[in-house]
Order: C-alpha cells, then sequence, then structure tokens
C-alpha cells in the first residue's frame, strides 16, 4: 500500500533517525565526560600531593627566616653571642637536632645540637664530603650568586651506627668572614612522623590513601591506610625527602572501576530507552497498518455490496419491464417471468438480510429464537426453494437426505440463512466444474450437513481466515464475483449460537466440503 509506505517512511525520518542520532551523540559524549572527569580527577589529586610538599616546604622556610632573623644578624657581633642565638634557636619546637655552619672547603665546620640528642659530629662532617651533598652546595652557591635565596633538601640514609637524617642547606647572607653555608639536621623518622604524617592524614580524609615510599625499591614508609601498598593513581617527588616519593590512590574503589559502572549503567539505559522507542515505534505503525486495512476494506466492502445489490436488481428491471410492454403473450413465459423476478427478489432481501444481520451481529444485538426443528425440513426447503436457481446456472445438483428427522434445538431462519450463504458461495466459486451435492446425516448425538462443491478449492492457509469478517482469499475469481466477505463471519455466528462446529475440507482446484456438525436435541 502506497500510504503505508510513505508511513514508514514518516517514521524513519521523524521518528527513528533523530533518536538514533541522540542516542550516538550520547554514547560519544559520554565517553567525552569519561575524559573529562578522569582529567578533573588526576588533577584534584595532584593538587593533593602539591599540597603536601607545599606545607613542608613552608613550616621549613620559616624556620629558616626564623634562622636568618636571629643568628645572622646576630653573627654580626660576638662568636659568644652567635652561639647565644644558635641555643635559643634550638629550642624552638621543631624536628631540628642540629644547626651546622661551614666553609665551602670545610676548613671552618662549626656544629651545635639539642642537648639530649646524640648526634655524631663527625658523622655530620664526614657526610658534607658527600657527592650528593657537595652537588647540593654548588647548586645553592649559583643562585646565591644570582641574588637568589633558596634552600636544598639533602636526605643521608643510615647506617647500623646513626639513623637516616635529612639536611636543610642553604646559604648565609655571608658578610665578609662569616661561614658560607648553615644548614639543619632532621632525623628522617622524625619528619616523617611529626611533620609528613599528620598532613598526609589531613589531605587524605577519609576518600584516598597517601602512602609514601622509597622511590629506588618502592618500598613504603608510611601509609594513611594499615594495609602497605604500592598501587597508585598518580605519584609525586617528595620534595622534603629526595629519593622518595607520594603516591596516592582513591580508598573506596579504583577511580576507572566506578566510571566503568557508571558508563555501563548509561549504556543499558541507552539500550533500554532505545529499545522502548523500537517497540513504541513498531506499536504505533501496526496500529496505523491496522486502520489503514481496515479503511481499505470499508471502502473495498461498499463497493463490493452496491455490485452485489445491482445484478439482481438489473434482472428485476429488465423482467418486470418486459411484462409491463405486455409483449408477452405465453402465459407459460409470464409465470416463468414472475417467478424469476421472486427468486431475484428474494435473493436480494436475503442479501440485504445478510448485511442487516452483520450489523446487528457487530452491535451485539443479534437474536435468535431457538425451537425444536427437524434439520431435514429446512435443508428439504432450502432445496425446494433454490433448486432453480441452482440448476439454472448450469449445476448439477446432487441430494442426500437422512431417513429419519434430525431433531435439534435451532432458529430456522438463522439456520437457512447460514446455509444459503454456504450454498450461494458455492456457485460463486465453481468455474469449470458445476457440482453442488447437499445431505444430512446422523451419528451417534451429533447431526451433520455436508455442502460439497467441486470448485476453485481454498488454500490451506486460508482456511481458518475466511472465516473473519471481510476477508476474502485474493485469487484469481475475486474480481470477478463480487462478495462483501460477510457470508462466513455470519456463518460462523449462526452455527456458534447453535453449539455447533464448522469443518473445512478443501483443495485448490479440486473443490471444498464444509461440514457443519450439530447436537441433538434430547
Ligand atoms: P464473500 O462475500 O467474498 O463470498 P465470504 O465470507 O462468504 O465472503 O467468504 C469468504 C471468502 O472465502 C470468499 O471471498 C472466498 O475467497 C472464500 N470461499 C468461501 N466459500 C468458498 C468456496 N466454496 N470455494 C472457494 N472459496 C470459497
Amino acid at each position: 500500500m502506497h500510504s503505508l509506505r510513505k508511513i514508514r517512511a514518516f517514521f524513519i525520518f521523524i521518528v527513528l533517525v533523530p533518536s538514533v542520532f541522540i542516542i550516538v551523540y550520547q554514547f560519544l559524549s559520554l565517553a567525552e565526560h569519561k575524559n573529562l572527569i578522569e582529567d578533573t580527577y588526576r588533577e584534584q589529586l595532584k593538587t593533593i600531593l602539591y599540597s603536601v610538599n607545599q606545607n613542608t616546604r613552608n613550616i621549613i622556610e620559616s624556620w629558616i627566616a626564623l634562622y636568618r632573623r636571629s643568628v645572622t644578624i646576630a653573627g654580626r657581633q660576638s662568636a659568644e653571642e652567635v652561639q647565644k642565638a644558635i641555643d635559643d634557636f634550638l629550642t624552638i619546637d621543631s624536628e631540628i637536632v642540629a644547626v651546622i655552619r661551614f666553609d665551602r672547603n670545610l676548613d671552618y665546620f662549626e656544629f651545635n645540637r639539642k642537648e639530649a640528642t646524640h648526634i655524631d659530629r663527625d658523622f655530620i662532617f664526614q657526610q658534607l664530603k658527600n657527592e650528593n651533598i657537595k652537588a647540593s652546595l654548588r647548586k645553592l652557591a649559583q643562585l646565591h650568586e644570582k641574588q637568589f635565596l633558596t634552600f636544598e633538601p639533602v636526605y643521608v640514609a643510615g647506617d647500623s651506627a646513626h639513623e637516616s637524617l635529612i639536611f636543610i642547606l642553604f646559604t648565609r647572607e655571608m658578610p665578609k668572614g662569616a661561614p658560607d653555608y648553615a644548614g639543619f639536621i632532621l632525623p628522617a623518622n622524625a619528619v616523617i612522623e611529626n611533620m609528613l604524617a599528620p598532613e598526609m592524614r589531613r589531605v587524605a580524609g577519609s576518600d584516598f590513601v597517601l602512602t609514601c615510599f622509597q622511590s629506588e625499591d618502592s618500598r613504603p614508609v608510611y601509609s594513611t591506610d594499615d594495609q602497605l601498598s604500592n598501587v597508585f593513581d598518580l605519584t609525586n617527588k617528595l620534595w622534603i625527602m629526595p629519593g622518595f616519593q607520594l603516591g596516592i590512590r582513591l580508598e573506596i574503589a579504583e577511580l576507572p572501576g566506578l566510571l566503568r559502572e557508571q558508563f555501563q549503567r548509561t549504556v543499558w539505559f541507552l539500550a533500554f530507552l532505545s529499545s522502548i522507542l523500537v517497540v513504541a515505534a513498531f506499536l504505533i505503525y501496526r496500529t496505523i497498518r491496522k486502520e489503514i486495512y481496515l479503511a481499505q476494506l470499508k471502502s473495498d466492502f461498499i463497493s463490493n455490496v452496491s455490485h452485489e445489490l445491482k445484478t439482481p436488481l438489473a434482472l428485476i428491471r429488465m423482467f418486470a419491464e418486459t411484462l409491463e410492454l405486455g409483449r408477452l403473450q405465453d402465459e407459460k413465459q409470464k409465470q416463468e417471468y414472475y417467478e424469476i423476478i421472486g427468486h431475484e427478489t428474494e435473493r436480494l432481501s436475503h442479501k440485504v438480510n445478510n448485511i442487516l444481520n452483520f450489523s446487528r451481529m457487530e452491535a451485539e444485538k443479534k437474536t435468535y429464537s431457538f425451537q425444536r426443528i427437524d434439520l431435514n425440513e429446512i435443508i428439504t426447503k432450502l432445496i425446494h426453494n433454490y433448486a432453480y436457481h441452482i440448476e439454472n446456472n448450469g449445476f448439477k445438483l446432487e441430494k442426500d437426505i437422512a431417513p429419519a428427522p434430525l431433531i435439534m434445538h435451532g432458529d430456522s431462519d438463522a439456520l437457512i440463512e447460514a446455509f444459503i450463504n454456504v450454498v450461494d458461495n458455492a456457485m460463486k466459486y465453481s468455474k469449470e466444474e458445476k457440482f453442488l451435492r447437499i445431505s444430512t446425516s446422523q451419528r451417534e448425538k451429533h447431526i451433520i450437513v455436508t455442502i460439497e462443491d467441486h470448485g476453485i478449492g481454498i488454500h490451506k492457509e486460508h482456511q481458518k481466515r475466511i472465516f473473519e469478517k471481510f476477508y476474502r482469499v485474493s485469487g484469481a475469481l475475486i474480481h470477478e464475483t463480487k462478495g462483501s466477505g460477510l457470508g462466513l463471519s455470519l456463518v460462523q455466528h449462526i452455527i456458534d449460537a447453535h453449539k455447533g462446529f464448522i469443518e473445512v475440507k478443501s483443495e485448490p482446484a479440486k473443490g471444498t466440503i464444509f461440514r457443519f456438525i450439530f447436537p441433538v436435541a434430547d
């Protein structure tokens, strides 16, 4: 159907194409979102790691500022005053256990330590010859020349006799005669426990795990989590302890995992949405297709019915006109014409009845008046009334009526209506061999009526559907024979009301047998 194809195209372009476009767009932007979230997350991790470094840097900067204010300025005066200022400096609450002051070539080396510590002066002095420290000192000197006052942390691994230490080295303002460098000595353990750990715990909160580990072998030295693990989302150098790193990861689950889950959920949701869309589109399409089909049926019905009524009307008119003109002298012929008019009128009223009955049936207003009846009588009457019409149309009529009455509960008018429809069909759908056989019989508690023709037959796939209203088999005879497609649906309704069954046995090009089976009346 042309309009159906149009609707299909309309659906595809107006509904499906934009929906598919939106869904694909959603998929693509989902991936983009994922990247954006991942980037934001990495930025957040970076900031957290940066804040730990910045915090220790700030603390150390404040110590150096204090030292410079009290000691370097004091250093312009006597040696005793310097000593006194350093001793005072060492009493501040810090992790610094010793202060050293020394010259570039180590001719001058002065060592002051906090009371109650066992830092070994010689060990410290030896360390200053260490290549690591020398490199840091050279760098500091260069920066100092550019008027850039900064400081360098150096990690000194301990041995069996000494604990690991951190040297914070910086240049002094170097008035004439003053030593070139100064440095704070801090035990690595104290730095981790008192400076790093509290800050790491603060920034980690309950969402992240922060771990400080050795760069060389990834060995963790402190973690905010009880389980020391070295799986991280991001790592960064730990400024105050060269050779160590900070690692961070999300506590609850890996972010990529969370993202994947969310991604999958969204994908499922979109898939669900699209299937609903497809189902909805299909349902709407089906409804429209049905509506169009019904509209088509309606218009076919009207044209079929008008054609069906036209033929008997034309006949009646023709014979009536002939009679009216008074040209016929032969009484026998006149009689024959009257009979034809009578039969055709009957056929016409049968057709009109069919339509009226159908509309009653549709409105569920069709009523039956049941009585005890003899089905043999009904069939005999039908044959008597129809024999002329049947034989006149070139049909060979065979009848086989059961000898005994066939008593059942039924509505004779309705049953006659039903059988006429079937007989009519047998005549309409026979082409070459014009044969009709009507028989009645009783088998135990059942009364059986068969109406057989040798016509065009009905293909198996249509045999069930011919009882649907308006249904007509599209075949060779459909255009030649007029029909409304109502006959058999009416037959079905009548037989159902009689608690009967219909069996169809048919083979294309061979013929059809309709069997009607009714219960016998008690
Ligand atoms: P219609 O008004 O078209 O005859 P019916 O409901 O009486 O409508 O029949 C439905 C269809 O079943 C017919 O269009 C025809 O194709 C098919 N049919 C009915 N009876 C016969 C038959 N005896 N032989 C072949 N086809 C038949």
